[in-house]
């Protein structure tokens, strides 16, 4: 099982929590960065577990823009641990926060994140991204026109006909435990084929449900993925073993061709 969206940087005990987290059968996570510092945080937490995270670096866009003094050291620290970072994000536009704002400056969040397109593409690097409701074709728009091939909406919140414009382009689609009590998010699934869909928890976010006053860690992810099974009527296995194809698929093409090939030498 693997966690495609986790602020890892923020929770506290590392080391004893990823042990109990590989305990319950977590098997990696994509740790996503919020701006300069969480992106040399979450790269110094992938030299101590290079084989259990994904490191992805980048500005949240649900808080004022970055400086430009920030983004040109954040993009020095890009091009000299490129080897350590398997993502740009996580990245996107303010939604929650934009009222709070004057409106045309969503103007110059749409200009930052037309940026770190150009970046991942010329990184070859997939994009992590929160748009969300009406702000999600605007991601969409601006991804089609960069011609990037690799992209994940997180915890996306939009209208079906845009879910399958995302879908449609190949790109990926994750769900939280907010599905295991949520419609909204069930009808989701329903809406993403099982080969794009991942599981997430925004960690250390807290959810309602059946997770109210419990930290949030990677092992919820049990159960998101006991609920997709659900949803979709296939077996809990299968659902697992195609989550992780889509996990690696994003993160680790090279992980994946290994893995497959692995399974023919064993199938041989
Ligand atoms: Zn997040």
């Amino acid at each position: 099982m693997f966690d495609a969206h986790i602020h890892l940087n923020q929770y506290k005990d590392i080391d004893r929590q990823i042990e109990q987290w590989q305990q319950a059968g977590i098997e990696g996570v994509a740790a996503v960065s919020t701006d300069l510092r969480s992106s040399y945080e979450t790269l110094s937490l992938k030299q101590r577990y290079p084989d259990f995270i994904f490191a992805a670096i980048g500005f949240h866009p649900e808080q004022p823009l970055p400086s430009s003094r920030d983004i040109t050291e954040w993009e020095n620290l890009l091009r000299r641990e490129r080897h350590l970072i398997s993502a740009i994000g996580e990245v996107g536009l303010p939604y929650y926060t934009l009222h709070e704002q004057q409106h045309d400056y969503l103007e110059h969040y749409i200009a930052f994140l037309d940026e770190m397109m150009c970046i991942s593409k010329r990184e070859s690097l997939p994009i992590i991204l929160h748009a969300v409701h009406s702000h999600t074709p605007i991601a969409y728009d601006l991804l089609t026109r960069h011609h990037i091939p690799k992209a994940h909406f997180h915890w996306l919140k939009a209208a079906p006909s845009v879910v399958k414009q995302i879908t449609d382009s190949g790109y990926y689609i994750s769900v939280t435990p907010e599905a295991c009590y949520r419609e909204r998010d069930q009808d989701l699934i329903r809406h993403v084929p099982l080969k794009q869909l991942l599981t997430e928890t925004d960690g250390p976010w807290p959810f309602s449900g059946p997770f109210q006053n419990k930290a949030t860690s990677p092992i919820f992810i049990e159960d998101v993925i006991k609920k997709i099974a659900e949803v979709k009527g296939k077996d809990i296995m299968a659902v697992q073993k195609q989550c992780k194809q889509n996990m690696l698929a994003l993160f680790e093409p090279s992980a994946l061709n290994a893995a497959g090939s692995e399974e023919n030498e064993r199938t041989i």
